[in-house]
């Protein structure tokens, strides 16, 4: 555990066939998209601005829902764009060697460079829906923000006229049972569990490194922070995640 991506890599991660990664807000900071958690997340900066992600209040108050369809709109209107870090995983589930792709991140970044839908499980859901908190109906962000832009501030549900939400999990609100059951099952089956760009603090999803270890899996953690799980991985890498990851994964020229 050196921190740097060893020259000679282990052989049983240049064996490894089922690789099950896990990300995090990390692997996305690169493409522009901000860090909500970290030292300089916008949640540690402006506190207020997580009420706009706390479900009771989102629900409670008309103006805090306003305040968060404007922010959706800017996110959406930004030029965000896959980095390398999510093009090595692309890459890694071309060569076979991918069971799973883990994301606590809701940005779609990782289907954009490339991953297969069907093996990306977004556990803290996708900012590219929204979803009715009333009827669970679901329609795509896009068509929400167009009623925004047309001039309705909080656009409710067409079918029940309920309280609309970005399909994400905000504060207060369960991660979605069948994902996260979905994700423990790959993190049991996998031969190496790749944690990258997470601070491995956020549970249930934590949990999963301990899950893949019990498991007999090795555990590779790439983050430039300390995590709680680096005493139990097998390799800790603190080299930025762009240029280490396809080092990493067998991937480089
Ligand atoms: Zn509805």
């Amino acid at each position: 555990m050196s921190g740097a991506v060893p020259d000679v890599l282990p052989d049983w991660l240049t064996s490894a066939r089922r690789i099950c990664v896990l990300t995090g807000a990390g692997i996305s900071t690169d493409s522009g998209i901000p860090d909500y958690r970290g030292p300089n997340g916008v949640w540690t900066r402006d506190p207020d601005a997580e009420k706009l992600v706390t479900l009771s209040y989102y629900v409670a108050d008309p103006d805090i829902r306003r305040r968060a369809w404007l922010m959706r709109r800017d996110l959406q209107d930004g030029d965000v764009r896959p980095n390398a870090g999510h093009r090595a995983l692309a890459d890694l589930e071309r060569q076979g060697r991918l069971l799973a792709l883990i994301t606590q991140n809701v940005d779609g970044l990782h289907q954009a460079a490339g991953s297969s839908p069907e093996l990306v499980l977004e556990v803290h859901g996708t900012v590219h829906e929204v979803e009715c908190l009333s009827c669970a109906d679901r329609t795509t962000m896009r068509s929400a923000l167009d009623r925004v832009d047309a001039g309705e501030p909080d656009p409710a549900c067409l079918h029940c006229g309920g309280v609309l939400k970005s399909a994400t999990v905000s504060f207060g609100q369960e991660l979605d049972e069948r994902v996260l059951a979905a994700a423990a099952e790959a993190a049991a089956d996998c031969d190496v569990f790749l944690a990258v760009g997470t601070s491995l603090q956020v549970w249930p999803v934590a949990g999963l490194t301990e899950i893949a270890a019990a498991s007999g899996a090795r555990v590779v953690v790439v983050n430039a922070e300390p995590t709680p799980f680096d005493d139990l991985a097998d390799l800790v890498v603190r080299e930025p995640i762009g240029t280490a990851l396809p080092r990493l994964l067998g991937l480089a020229d």
